[in-house]
């Protein structure tokens, strides 16, 4: 028997670990587990927090949907994985991975632990389209620089898998009415509160598919909206991309038929200019996979020594829209209204607290990963580190958005 340990892969479509799974023929359990630790710690906040217990609500009557039962455990990953195996006898437990330093560290000590008592873990690629070191330069080492990447990950593209079956049945999945599932829990129970948050992103894996469907036509116009925050011009799939409610090689594939049919150069180019941000992601993965240390320190050490300001009162001011400069204050309103921000918007906050302020962009990193519906580490980090300058092939630290002439331009 498998257990098949969902994570941030809250779907049945299309889901490599789930589908690899049920191509062995075995029997198979799903499985979720809420961890106290991981949800105190702070990482991220409330409407990450809320879109993940929502999405697994979802994946939950998914799965009742078809005759099977997703077991829900709320505990610590590896004590709870344990007393499953225990109780159920599998011998195996499949999972996506993930590339954050925590999560890859508590996955290498739970694989060593649970090898020592003979279950075999089995870790699949599956939140990206090329992970780790599939891309390396022809030296062989990993890039530091977005174009040359970018080039040979269009070119290998066409290597992505078919979509993967999703199951129609749960006839012979694993089932004893006996095994204890909990309540997926209140956020409360972790103090935390979603009620001061409009968001605008439903959960679940329907949702996610919904907002593809629905930015299929505006895909062929993103090259020109997506730069103005005042509209909808981009998809709003960020958040379904981190609970992984939706595959990305889905997206990918979607949105790669739209543009080889597209007839007029601007749908080309809008469905090219969508996927090359995929393409964006995949760069941050791989950049937190090779250079860890990101996710604490600058990428580039030429920026160790930098005499940053003590996040005082500007930084409240910052963080509440109280600037005095109407785009970033309501870029911060937006985040702090609706846990989404939009990417221009993002840039503009990120530079003015990092170049105006000179504030140092961990502050803001984790303010945002506090209030992001979508805070994701790869690119919420990569994404900061570019606006202040200390990141790979980020934007030269001499180059400061200037807040009045954003707001005329966008
Ligand atoms: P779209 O424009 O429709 O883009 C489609 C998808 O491409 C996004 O959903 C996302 O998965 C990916 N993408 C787009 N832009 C980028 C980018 N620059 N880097 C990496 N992936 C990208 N994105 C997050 O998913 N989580 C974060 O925590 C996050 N923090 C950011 C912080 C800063 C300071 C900056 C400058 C950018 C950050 N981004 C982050 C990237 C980007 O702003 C969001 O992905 C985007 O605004 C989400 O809205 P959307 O889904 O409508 O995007």
């Amino acid at each position: 028997m498998i257990l098949v340990w969902f994570r941030r892969d809250l779907r049945l479509s299309d889901n490599t670990a789930l589908a690899a799974a049920l191509e062995t023929g075995e029997e198979i359990l799903p499985v979720f587990i809420f961890s106290d630790n991981l949800i105190e710690s702070e990482q991220f906040g409330a409407p990450l927090t809320h879109f993940f217990f929502e999405s697994v609500k979802s994946l939950q009557q998914n799965i009742n949907f078809l005759g099977g039962k997703l077991c829900l455990r709320r505990g610590d990953f590896q004590s709870e994985l344990a007393k499953l195996i225990a109780e159920t006898g599998a011998t195996q437990i499949f999972y996506n991975s993930d590339y954050e330093p925590n999560a890859v560290l508590r996955d290498e000590n739970i694989t060593q632990f649970l090898e020592n008592q003979d279950v075999k873990v089995k870790g699949f690629k599956d939140q990206v389209v090329f992970e780790k070191s599939e891309l390396l330069s022809g030296s062989g080492t990993p890039y530091k620089v977005f174009t040359p990447y970018s080039k040979l990950w269009w070119s290998r593209l066409l290597e992505m898998p078919n979509p993967l079956p999703r199951p129609t049945t749960a006839s012979n999945w694993y089932k004893n009415e006996e095994l204890k599932s909990v309540e997926i829990p209140l956020l409360s129970d972790f103090g935390l509160d979603i009620s001061a948050y409009n968001l605008q992103v439903e959960a679940g894996e329907k949702a996610g598919r919904a907002a593809v469907n629905s930015f299929s036509e505006k895909g062929a116009l993103y090259k020109t909206d997506r730069d103005i925050p005042s509209i909808q011009g981009t998809s709003f799939l960020s958040a379904h991309l981190r609970a992984g409610t939706i595959s990305v090689r889905e997206v990918v594939r979607h949105f790669n038929k739209l543009k080889a049919a597209a007839i007029t150069e601007e749908a080309q180019t809008g469905y090219f200019t969508f996927i090359n941000e995929l393409c964006w992601r995949d760069f941050y993965f791989q950049i937190l996979h090779h250079f860890p240390h990101v996710a604490e320190q600058n990428f580039s050490p030429n920026y160790d020594h930098v005499p940053w300001n003590p996040p005082d009162e500007k930084f409240e001011a910052w963080k509440n829209g109280k600037t005095g400069y109407p785009i970033v204050d309501a870029a911060m309103r937006q985040l702090n209204q609706y846990g989404w921000m939009h990417n221009r918007l993002r840039m503009i906050a990120a530079s003015f607290l990092t170049k105006h302020l000179l504030i140092h962009w961990k502050h803001g990193e984790r303010y945002f990963a506090h209030h992001l519906v979508d805070y994701d580490m790869a690119a919420n980090n990569g994404g900061w580190q570019w606006s202040a300058s200390t990141g790979t092939d980020a934007q030269p630290y001499f180059r400061v958005f200037n807040p009045t002439a954003q707001s005329e331009k966008f």
